[in-house]
């Protein structure tokens, strides 16, 4: 029978407040804002260093971790399959002080807060996260997502199976989509692919076939830098873009009179070329291109 964690109060604080935290940075929230950790019962808790993985709080009196971290380039981190994620211990004695809290949290099976590196000082947030799997001859412990709701409420920690197979198959999925945006934002350096605009706050990642479709894979070949109206032109079909990369305006938009905007950020691009990337192996696919504008071009009729 596990003991109850005394630290469930500031669990429940740190989840929720990651959990803010990547809803205010669109799940990617950037370290210097994750540094400054949170306030609970007026005092200030850490969410770690990220220096190091596995941290413990000062304020904590249990003696499991709070947080866990996992570096951008982990090699551990996506070795198990449909099971959650791989957690190592770190490096040195078993007993040594993070390895102890790590484990102590697959012993109380209690809820924490997992930060995985995705870009340059970036982390996607996933929590509450529990150690679910503890093998000290491999020295790994495995991590699988639980659900906000059903897992905070006391005695409910850890879902069943099924339940923990679905949050962490939207885990992955959120890891995914998060390496595409960063993938296809390097790739056409952060500049929208019709008008060039460079405004990080304005320019997204759009997949050219849609993600639901089983062409359409978070790969920077199906990816394209869109600024936000672009993006939702192309997506709402009033913007199409053929195979050779040539815009082009649906008519409904292309003849109607309207403001500057329409003039010039839409009508004005209708048939010029798009801008792509330098090296060939992340242009946009022609096969995914024009299966898309086929699309358009049946919406647009
Ligand atoms: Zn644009």
């Amino acid at each position: 029978m596990a003991t109850v964690d005394p630290d469930l109060p500031i669990r429940q604080a740190a989840i929720e407040r990651a959990r803010q935290l990547a809803q205010a940075y669109d799940d990617l929230v950037p370290v210097e804002i994750l540094r400054q950790g949170f306030v609970f019962h007026e005092q200030h808790v850490s969410f770690g260093s990220f220096q190091k993985g596995i941290h413990r709080a000062r304020v904590q009196r249990g003696a499991a971790a709070l947080t866990l971290m996992t570096s951008l380039r982990d090699p551990y981190a996506d070795a198990y399959g449909d099971a959650g994620f791989a957690y190592a211990y770190r490096a040195g004695p078993i007993d040594q002080a993070d390895n102890r809290a790590l484990r102590a949290a697959y012993e109380l099976q209690t809820p924490l807060v997992y930060f995985r590196g995705i870009g340059p000082g970036q982390y996607l947030v996933v929590a509450p996260m529990f150690v679910t799997a503890d093998d000290p001859a491999t020295r790994t412990v495995r991590l699988e997502p639980g659900l906000p709701v059903q897992d905070m409420q006391p005695g409910g920690l850890v879902s069943p199976p099924e339940i923990r197979a679905y949050a962490t198959r939207e885990a992955r999925y959120r890891l995914h989509q998060q390496r595409f945006k960063l993938d296809v934002m390097r790739a056409y350096r952060h500049r929208c692919a019709i008008c060039a605009l460079r405004e990080r706050a304005l320019v997204q990642a759009a997949h050219i076939v849609p993600d639901a479709d089983p062409a359409g894979v978070a790969a920077v070949v199906n990816g394209l830098a869109l600024c936000a109206i672009h993006h939702l032109a192309f997506d709402r079909n009033l913007l199409g873009i053929d195979p050779g990369g040539v815009v082009h305006i649906a008519n409904r938009l292309l003849h109607e009179i309207d403001g500057p905007m329409l003039k010039a950020g839409l009508q004005g691009f209708h048939g010029e070329q798009i801008a792509v990337p330098r090296s060939p192996g992340d242009r946009p696919d022609p096969m995914r291109l024009e299966q898309r504008f086929e699309i358009f071009r049946r919406a647009a009729a």
